[in-house]
C-alpha cells in the first residue's frame, strides 16, 4: 500500500463495510495512543463503526500519566534560582497537587520569572546546557539546565541519548527530572481487573516499533486477549478495528497478535534504541497519575548516571497536596467511560478551565471529544441498506472541526 492510500476513502468505505457486515454482537476495543485517539475522534471514525462496536481509549498520553507530584516537583526545581528548565508544550498547564494554589503548574512558574523553555527534543536540552556552559562569563555561575523527561517507549531513548551525551561530554549543568513510563505493565493493571470489560485492543505501532511486538504476545496469551498492532491513519485504524472483528467473531474466538503495522514495526523492534535505554536506565515501580503505583513500570537512571538525577540535585521542600477534584480522568484511562460519560465534561471541565491532564494534553481523550464533538453524526443504516456511490460516501476529511 504506498503512503497516500492510509486515507484513501475507497479504502475507508471498503473496510467499513467490512466491519459492519461481520459485527455481530457488542464489543468494547480499546486503544492506547493519543495519536490514535486523536485520529478516531478527528476523522469521524467512531461514527462510521456499528452502534455495537465502541472504543474506549487507555492511558495512552504520557503527559496525563504524569503524577501530580511529579508535576510539584518540576515547578519547585523549575522557580529555583539559576535553573533553565526545559519541557515539552504539553506539560506547561498540567495541575500538580496543589489545587487550592494558583502556582499549580508550569505556567505559572513561567509567569512568575522562572525560566521555563518549550523544546521539541530531549537533545534540545542538551544543546542549550552546552551553550550555557560555554557563553557564560568568566566567574559566573554556570546556570543549571534540568530536562523534564517524561513519555513512553518512544521517547525514553532521545532522553537515554541525551543524558549519555552529557556524561561523555561531563556536562554537570545538565540533569533530567525522569519520568518516564512503559504501556505494557500499564496494560497488565487494567487486563488484571476482572472487570475491565475490553474484548480486544488496537496497539500503537510506533511503541512497537521501539520495543518490539513480544510483550503484547505476553498479554494476549496472558488474558485471553485479541490485539491487533496499528497506525495512526483512517485505513491503518480501520484495519486494526477490522482485524480485531474478525478475531473475536471467529468461531473458536481468536486471542493472537496480528502485526498491521509490519512495514515499520518489526517483531524485535529497535534493538541499538533499546540498548541505549537499557544503559541509561533500569526498570523500577512507578505511580501513574489515576492509576497509583503499577510495578516495573516505570525508568530509573542506572547508578552510573545517579548524577544527572535532578530530583536528588535538588532539596524537595514542597509535600504533595490533597487532591480533591471530581476529575474521572482514572476512569478514562481504565477505558470505565468515555470522556463524555463524565459529568464535568464541558461543563466545568473545558481546554480554557481543564480539571485533569486529559483535558490539558494535544493529546489527551478527553481533549480530543471536546475538539471534535461538533462533527456531524454519520448515519450507520446508510452503510447497510444502500450502496453509496463514491460521491455519496463520506468523505473523513470533510467531519474536521473548523
Ligand atoms: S472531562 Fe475533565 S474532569 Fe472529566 S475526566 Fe476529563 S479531564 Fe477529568
Amino acid at each position: 500500500m504506498q503512503s497516500t492510500d492510509f486515507g484513501n476513502p475507497i479504502h475507508v468505505e471498503s473496510l467499513v463495510r467490512q466491519i459492519h457486515a461481520k459485527s455481530t454482537r457488542p464489543l468494547t476495543l480499546m486503544e492506547v495512543c493519543g495519536g490514535q485517539t486523536h485520529a478516531i475522534l478527528r476523522y469521524g471514525i467512531d461514527q462510521l463503526l456499528p452502534p455495537n462496536l465502541r472504543i474506549v481509549h487507555g492511558p495512552g498520553c504520557p503527559v496525563c500519566v504524569t503524577p501530580a507530584e511529579t508535576i510539584d516537583r518540576a515547578i519547585e526545581i523549575a522557580s529555583s534560582p539559576g535553573v533553565i528548565f526545559c519541557t515539552f508544550g504539553d506539560m506547561l498547564r498540567v495541575p500538580g497537587s496543589q489545587s487550592n494554589s494558583s502556582a499549580n503548574d508550569l505556567m505559572h512558574a513561567k509567569s512568575q520569572g522562572a525560566d521555563v523553555r518549550v523544546i521539541q527534543s530531549p537533545l534540545d536540552a542538551l544543546r542549550i546546557a552546552r551553550a550555557e556552559s560555554q557563553n557564560t562569563s568568566p566567574g559566573a555561575p554556570i546556570r543549571q539546565v534540568v530536562l523534564f523527561a517524561i513519555g513512553f517507549e518512544t521517547t525514553a531513548p532521545a532522553t537515554a541519548m541525551a543524558i549519555r551525551q552529557a556524561k561523555e561530554l561531563q556536562l554537570d549543568s545538565f540533569s533530567a527530572l525522569v519520568c518516564h513510563v512503559l504501556v505494557p505493565p500499564a496494560l497488565d493493571a487494567i487486563f488484571a481487573d476482572v472487570d475491565h470489560g475490553i474484548d480486544g485492543l488496537l496497539a500503537a505501532g510506533h511503541v512497537c516499533t521501539i520495543a518490539g511486538d513480544h510483550p503484547y504476545h505476553r498479554l494476549a496469551n496472558q488474558f485471553n486477549l485479541p490485539i491487533a498492532i496499528t497506525g495512526f491513519e483512517p485505513v491503518d485504524l480501520l484495519r486494526g478495528i477490522l482485524n480485531l472483528v474478525e478475531q473475536l467473531e471467529a468461531k473458536p474466538t481468536s486471542c493472537r497478535v496480528d502485526n498491521l503495522y509490519e512495514h515499520i514495526a518489526s517483531a524485535e523492534g529497535n534493538l541499538p534504541a533499546q540498548r541505549t535505554v537499557e544503559t541509561v536506565f533500569a526498570v523500577c515501580d512507578q505511580h501513574w497519575r489515576g492509576m497509583g503505583s503499577i510495578p516495573q513500570s516505570g525508568l530509573k537512571l542506572q547508578p552510573q548516571f545517579a548524577s544527572f538525577d535532578a530530583s536528588s540535585r535538588f532539596p524537595q521542600r514542597i509535600q504533595p497536596g490533597e487532591q480533591t477534584s471530581c476529575c474521572r480522568a482514572a476512569d478514562v484511562l481504565r477505558g470505565k467511560i468515555r470522556p463524555i460519560e463524565c459529568p464535568a465534561f464541558g461543563t466545568l471541565c473545558d481546554p480554557n478551565h481543564p480539571l485533569g491532564a486529559p483535558m490539558v494534553s494535544a493529546e489527551g481523550a478527553c481533549a480530543a471529544y471536546f475538539l471534535y464533538q461538533s462533527l456531524v453524526p454519520l448515519n450507520p443504516s446508510k452503510l447497510t441498506s444502500s450502496v453509496l456511490t463514491q460521491s455519496e460516501f463520506p468523505n473523513p476529511k470533510d467531519n474536521l472541526a473548523p
